[in-house]
C-alpha cells in the first residue's frame, strides 16, 4: 500500500511571516500528520522560516522548488543540493513545467538535477505532462514517456522508488481546469506501466505518482480514489492553510473508505 504524498507548491509567493502564518494554521488543523506525507515547498527565502515554525511537527516535510545540478561552483544565483540539505530540505521539485516553459528545462537538465538528488539524499517530485495540443493531437503517452524515459535516465531501482512523480497536464495547472479522475487515472495507469518497463513491476508498484493541476478541497477526495493516484501537488489551493489541510484530509485512508 502506497502512503499518500500531498505537496504545497507555493512557487514564487509567501513572505516569511506569511510563511509562519501559514505554518501555525495548518499544525493547529493537522497536528503533526502521520497518515499523509506532507511536504510544504516555499521558496528558498522562506525555507528557514518553515522549518522553525513547524518545530517538533517532525512528519512534516520542507521541500524546495529548484536546485543545480553541480555540488558548487560559479553558477551565479544558483543553489545546489547540498545547501538545501544544510536547511534540513528534504524534497526537491524538479521538471516542473514552468522551469520547462519559462527556463528552458529539458529532460536532460532535469536528468542531471534528479541524479544530484539522489546522491545528496534529497527525494525529488521530477514533474512531467502534455501540453493542451499535444493532448489534442493524441500524443499524451508519446510525451509521458519520452519525458519519463529521459527525467529517470540511469536511476537504480532503490532510486526509483524513492522518486515521485508528479504528473501535471500542463493545461491543467493554475488554469482551475483539472483533469477529470478518469482521465488523470488513465495518465497515471500509463506511467506506471512506462515505469515497469524502466525496472520491473515490484519497482514500478511502489513509486508514489501525484496528481498536480487545480486541486481543491472540493475535487481532491474524488481524484485521490482513484488507484494508481498517490496524492497530489497543489499550487494555488496551497497558498491558503484551511483548503490545503482540507487537501490532506482528503487523502487519509479512513476519508476514502
Ligand atoms: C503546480 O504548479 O504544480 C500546480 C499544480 O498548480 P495549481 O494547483 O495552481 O494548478
Amino acid at each position: 500500500m502506497r502512503k499518500k504524498i500531498i505537496a504545497a507548491n507555493w512557487k514564487m509567493n509567501m513572505t516569511q511571516g506569511e510563511a509562519a502564518a501559514f505554518v501555525e494554521t495548518l499544525l493547529l488543523e493537522l497536528g503533526d500528520e502521520s497518515d499523509v506525507d506532507v511536504v510544504i515547498i516555499p521558496p528558498f527565502t522562506a525555507i528557514p522560516k518553515v522549518t522553525e515554525a513547524l518545530g517538533a511537527a517532525q512528519n512534516i516535510k520542507v521541500g524546495a522548488q529548484n536546485m543545480h545540478w553541480e555540488r558548487s561552483g560559479a553558477f551565479t544565483g544558483e543553489i545546489s543540493a547540498a545547501m538545501l540539505r544544510d536547511l534540513y530540505v528534504r524534497y526537491i521539485v524538479l521538471g516542473h513545467s514552468e522551469r520547462r516553459q519559462y527556463f528552458g528545462e529539458t529532460d536532460e537538465i532535469v536528468n542531471r538535477k534528479v541524479r544530484a538528488a539522489h546522491e545528496a539524499l534529497l527525494r525529488p517530485i521530477v514533474c512531467i505532462g502534455e501540453t493542451l495540443d499535444q493532448r489534442e493531437h493524441g500524443n499524451v503517452e508519446k510525451i509521458l514517456a519520452h519525458q519519463l524515459r529521459g527525467s529517470l535516465a540511469d536511476l537504480n531501482g532503490k532510486e526509483l522508488t524513492e522518486t515521485v512523480v508528479a504528473y501535471e497536464p500542463v493545461w491543467a495547472i493554475g488554469t482551475g481546469r483539472n483533469a477529470t479522475p478518469q482521465q488523470a487515472q488513465e495518465a497515471h495507469a500509463f506511467i506506471r506501466h512506462t515505469l515497469t518497463q524502466i525496472s520491473d513491476s515490484a519497482t514500478a508498484e511502489k513509486v508514489r505518482i501525484q496528481y498536480g493541476g487545480s486541486v481543491k478541497p472540493e475535487n481532491a477526495a474524488e481524484l485521490m480514489s482513484q488507484p494508481d493516484i498517490d496524492g497530489a501537488l497543489v499550487g494555488g489551493a496551497s497558498l491558503d492553510a484551511r483548503s490545503f489541510a482540507q487537501i490532506v484530509k482528503a487523502a487519509r485512508p479512513d476519508d476514502r473508505d
